[in-house]
């Protein structure tokens, strides 16, 4: 039989990261199938889970040239540095969020390297990838985050409250962009009481919309996206569409208190969905969370991890979201990774072994050669 797999994981170094790729129970899941795992010393501390709790699960602890050494699978967040990886076996995976657009000469080195690079947000959106969509799991938790900073960035409540002193109106909320995260806000802030309506270019969320008890306001004269498009995904509309659209925000948005962006276009800069003089448009005091700032930004002049007053409207937005809530997004991510692999386990060979499917959509290099077709 041969040598069991050894699993690396190491300390996110990019700043702003908290999260971290393994987590006790993933660890002790991969050991379960016959996997030696090491993950470096510390690299759990931002999400709240110690070197102990690691070593209770049975990983080994250690430095990061120790833990990466005779490694066949190296799991991050984001993709590690080259220098942190030799010692590694040749061909070793990298498995993490390798933001492929974004960070592609770290890419070319992982190709010139050897190593094979996959990238999990490369997940095709089928059914029986779901669980193993990063995307999602981290979207959905972002969507929750904003609706909550803004919350505490905005001056006044969002539920109506009756009391002795007076009545309290209850917050309008709009979310802009109905996805996986836009879900989740509408749904954070209906709990929290606002009334909230929402907007997106796929028709078919106006049901989804409708179903969480917020109202839909759409584009009706240009005809937007129908059913899901490609793999879920929107695309970049028309000018047409883009005017029509502009005119529906502009008469909505002067009568809101709160705005949630998180409209995205994958492998494009963010869709510019609010203006300066549409955010001039609304009362002072008023918040807007862009989830997207990262990727350019739906809304103009937002910054990346300040907060930001325009017009007297506080226009906020962080660069990475998901590391605002470091445990959660760990454990979910550790297990969108952990189904990922396991899925494929084959026993005989004592490691997972990808079909086309899902291979060739993450497969970033393999063989000294970018293969992926998304980033020929
Ligand atoms: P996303 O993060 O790429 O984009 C967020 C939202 O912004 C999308 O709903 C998109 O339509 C919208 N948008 C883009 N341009 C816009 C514009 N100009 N104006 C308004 N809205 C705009 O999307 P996402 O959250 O990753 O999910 C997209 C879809 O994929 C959802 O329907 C989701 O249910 C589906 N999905 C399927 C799977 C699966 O089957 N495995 C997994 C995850 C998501």
């Amino acid at each position: 039989m041969a040598d069991s797999l050894r699993i690396a994981v190491l300390a996110e170094r990019a700043t702003g990261e908290t999260r971290v790729a393994l987590s006790p129970e993933t660890a002790r899941k991969f050991i379960a199938l016959g996997a030696v795992v090491a993950i470096e010393r510390g690299a759990g501390l931002k999400a709240a889970v110690s070197d102990a709790e690691y070593e209770a699960a049975g990983a080994e602890v250690g430095d990061a040239a120790a833990v990466v050494q005779g490694a066949d699978i190296v799991l991050g967040v984001q993709g590690p540095d080259l220098e942190l990886l030799s010692g590694t076996n040749p061909g070793a995976w990298i498995v993490a969020g390798l933001d492929p657009f974004g960070q592609r000469p770290r890419i070319d080195a992982y190709a010139a390297a050897g190593y094979e690079a996959l990238a999990m947000e490369f997940m095709p959106r089928i059914t029986r990838a779901q669980s193993m969509d990063i995307l999602s799991s981290q979207s959905n938790l972002s969507g929750y985050k904003a609706v909550i900073e803004a919350a505490n960035a905005y001056g006044r409540a969002f539920p109506m409250m009756m009391t002795a002193a007076g009545t309290v109106s209850a917050a309008r909320c709009f979310v802009m962009g109905v996805g996986v995260a836009g879900l989740q806000a509408i749904a954070t802030a209906r709990r929290l009481g606002a009334q909230v309506s929402a907007t997106d270019v796929r028709s078919a969320t106006k049901e989804q919309i409708l179903s969480l008890g917020a109202k839909p306001v759409f584009v009706e004269s240009v005809a937007g996206i129908e059913g899901e498009g490609a793999g879920g995904y929107a695309t970049e509309m028309s000018e047409e569409y883009q005017k029509a659209q502009a005119e529906l925000v502009s008469a909505h948005i002067a009568k809101q208190d709160i705005v949630i962006t998180t409209a995205l276009i994958p492998g494009r800069a963010a869709p510019r969905l609010v203006t300066d003089a549409q955010i001039a448009s609304m009362k002072p005091g008023s918040v807007i969370f862009d989830l997207a700032v990262a990727q350019g930004g739906n809304v103009e002049g937002s910054v990346a991890d300040r907060q930001v007053e325009i017009h007297g409207v506080k226009v906020v937005g962080w660069s990475n979201t998901p590391a605002h809530l470091a445990a959660d997004a760990s454990a979910l991510y550790a297990r969108n990774l952990y189904n990922f692999l396991s899925a494929f386990w084959d026993k005989e060979q004592g490691r997972p072994v990808l079909d086309a499917e899902i291979g060739d959509a993450v497969r970033l290099t393999k063989d000294g050669k970018i293969v992926s077709e998304r980033l020929q």
